[in-house]
């Protein structure tokens, strides 16, 4: 086995910092101790202020999946609607179906946005009291417009709006308060730059309130169990402590880095990324929603990208993404999200256009 590393331009996971993984290697600590109690509550205040949210933020040992199968379990009573516009937000459909809870999908194709008009058709008809929305699609590159369809859900008090943040979360500012969101959740391995295993999911009073409500549907993510420890200061199960610590570290970083030019750094990136690739290929989804942490590229000149990829990772040290699923081949993606600058970004730019002969 070769152990070169190679930087991750890759949706996730992303790179990680050598300060990260040595804080992924502090001493353990005991999960029923002061010292893991100091720890938990450090951390919520932190997670608050990177969500804008005075509500509570809970932290799930699993990847954004579990996080995703929480949400529905714990916040749909009557009917989940899910919007689909990728491999994730369909993924969040089939979770849904899987769980044994009623739900609809509405599908457009991959490369179209979901629109505030679908969403305020479809909840007119009061059939639905959770609606999921991928904020940002990892599959396609597409960034669903979520402050207005967030405004349109708010018009309908018993709909729960449940948003998978996975790749946007760390790079891309979400007023969880402010959106009046109700689940906002996110596996740490993409732009918070951590390796995968914890998911953070902001709860809101109001599904806390819905999940009290209905009938248990799960244990290991049961909100009003996590709740009650979370009261506390700890977790129900054992949680992942490397990442904790982690985690703490990451935040402070940002808060150091500052949220808003952490934000910026990211927009800058994106429209890095975003002008090389409509100067020498075609960008993916629709315009005006072009994603701020991952591109999707459409493939234009018919390029080999596993070659492409093959030689940025053995000559270069670098790796970028095929496109998912049916996309393969056919798009490729870069992200650049996470702890990675503009010129990393430059720099692999620069390096495929010299492989290319661009
Ligand atoms: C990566 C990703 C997921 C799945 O994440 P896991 O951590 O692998 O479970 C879900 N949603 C989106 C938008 C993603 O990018």
């Amino acid at each position: 086995m070769r152990n070169v590393h190679s930087k991750l331009f890759t949706p996730g996971p992303t790179e990680v910092r050598p300060e990260i993984l040595q804080a992924m290697a502090t001493p353990q600590i005991y999960h029923r101790s002061p010292e893991f109690r100091e720890l938990y509550a450090e951390l919520q205040p932190k997670l608050q202020k990177f969500l804008y949210t005075e509500q509570t933020v809970l932290l799930l040992t699993s990847s954004s999946t579990g996080a995703m199968e929480a949400a529905v379990q714990n916040c749909v009573g009557k009917k989940c609607l899910n919007f689909v516009n990728g491999a994730f937000s369909k993924r969040w459909h089939e979770i849904t179906a899987a769980c044994g809870i009623p739900c609809e999908a509405l599908e457009v194709p991959w490369n179209v946005a979901i629109k505030p008009e679908m969403v305020e058709e479809k909840l007119a008809g009061g059939e639905f009291d959770a609606v999921t929305l991928v904020y940002n699609e990892t599959s396609t590159g597409l960034m669903n417009p979520l402050p207005q369809i967030a405004e349109v859900v708010r018009k309908f008090p018993d709909v729960l709006l449940l948003v998978d943040a996975v790749s946007a979360m760390g790079g891309v500012k979400i007023e969880f308060d402010a959106l009046g969101l109700d689940v906002c959740l996110a596996g740490v391995q993409k732009a918070l730059a951590l390796p995968a295993g914890l998911a953070v999911c902001a709860v809101s009073d109001r599904a806390l309130k819905r999940a009290e409500a209905i009938k248990p549907r799960t244990y290991y993510f049961s909100f009003p169990v996590m709740v009650k420890s979370h009261k506390k200061n700890e977790t129900p199960a054992t949680p992942s402590i490397p990442h904790l610590f982690a985690l703490n570290a990451q935040l402070d970083a940002m808060f150091a880095e500052g949220l808003d030019r952490r934000f910026a750094r990211h927009e800058a990136m994106a429209s890095a990324v975003q002008r090389w690739a409509k100067q020498h290929f075609d960008i993916y989804p629709e315009e005006g929603y072009w994603s701020q942490t991952v591109s999707c590229i459409t493939n234009t000149r018919g390029i080999s990208v596993d070659d492409l990829n093959k030689t940025l990772v053995q000559e270069h040290g670098m790796r970028i993404s095929n496109g998912y699923g049916d996309l393969k081949g056919r798009t490729f993606r870069i992200a650049h999200m996470g702890d990675l600058t503009v010129a990393d970004v430059r720099g692999l730019l620069a390096t495929i256009d010299a492989i290319l002969g661009l």
